[in-house]
């Protein structure tokens, strides 16, 4: 430890004599630095931290972040930063990092909502055979973001966590964090009120992301390629699932945006359904757009699958 923080210090000397940015104690030109591990945790430093936070994200826009790897500029990035917003059990590049860098200026967005089980990647069935999820060692669902109510508790103790690395701007950051979380009330609202009349609840999708989003609104996800979005599944759990999709009248198999849409396609194909895209908010495709308009995308494309008038 003594030999890291020697080592971020060196960082510091040399970065400070080569005339770089004014980078000290977690801030760079006054402003709290913080790394953020993907777009949703990016999307909320962005929002809570307004222009008194300068914000990276490990991720590229477009990159698919389950297995990220980081460079040594992006590990030192962590080791200089005021704070780190991540997602533990999510990308084992990040935990590494942050477990070596920077344990105490990081803040686990899993640490602050009531965690899922994996859910196998299908309604309660075991998991497949050969299923892979390095991501998943511990052996929870990583992706809470999708439900706007456990986002909204995020916003919350991100807020505080904030305004404890940088109490000159406590008071802003609360008050961005309490408009996010009105937006976010207003989105599960929007949500709970749509997705209350369909015909049809069972949600078929390649990647098994949306299982906190499913429990939300009473839906049921059955996954086809379990947590990790490049999983192969074994035929057997592709006839299964297209089997399910038969037996609950599904129309639409739906994919997502970062990975092939191969596996969605063969079942479709076999049940004569459709394929659309549920977006998992890994990443941004569309520079566009945000995590709202995002989870709006979704909700629309949801009613139109199940059924819901
Ligand atoms: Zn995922």
């Amino acid at each position: 430890m003594p030999r890291r923080l020697l080592a971020a210090l060196l960082t510091l000397a040399v970065a400070a004599g080569c005339g770089a940015r004014a980078s000290a104690g977690g801030f760079t030109d006054g402003r709290l630095t913080v790394v953020t591990a993907f777009y949703p945790l990016d999307f909320l430093s962005k929002r809570i931290g307004g222009d008194t936070v300068s914000v990276t994200d490990l991720t590229k826009p477009g990159a698919e972040p389950h297995d990220v790897e980081l460079n040594p500029r992006q590990v030192g990035r962590i080791a200089d930063a005021g704070l780190i917003v991540y997602l533990h059990g999510f990308q084992p590049a990040v935990d590494d990092a942050v477990d070596q860098e920077a344990k105490d200026r990081a803040f686990d967005a899993a640490s602050v909502v009531a965690l899922l089980p994996l859910a196998d990647g299908t309604d309660g069935e075991p998991e497949p055979p050969g299923a892979d999820h390095p991501e998943t060692a511990n052996g929870m669902d990583p992706h809470v973001w999708l439900d706007p109510v456990r986002f909204a508790t995020i916003a919350d103790r991100l807020a505080e966590r904030l305004g404890r690395a940088d109490p000159a701007h406590a008071a802003a950051y609360t008050a961005r964090a309490a408009g996010v979380h009105r937006e976010l009330d207003a989105l599960n609202a929007e949500f709970a009120a749509q997705l209350s009349t369909c015909r049809r609840h069972e949600l078929v999708t390649s990647h098994s992301a949306f299982n906190y989003l499913a429990t939300r609104y009473g839906l049921t996800q059955i996954g086809i390629t379990g947590i990790s979005p490049e999983a192969e599944p074994s035929p057997q759990r592709l006839g299964q699932v297209a089997a399910e999709a038969r037996a609950t009248g599904t129309t639409t198999i739906f994919f997502e945006t970062l990975v092939s849409p191969k596996v969605a396609e063969t079942i479709a194909r076999e049940v004569g359904a459709r394929t659309a895209v549920l977006d998992p908010l890994e990443g941004l495709t569309d520079p566009g757009a945000d995590y709202f308009s995002v989870m709006r995308g979704n909700l629309a494309a949801l009613t139109a699958a199940l059924g819901c008038p």
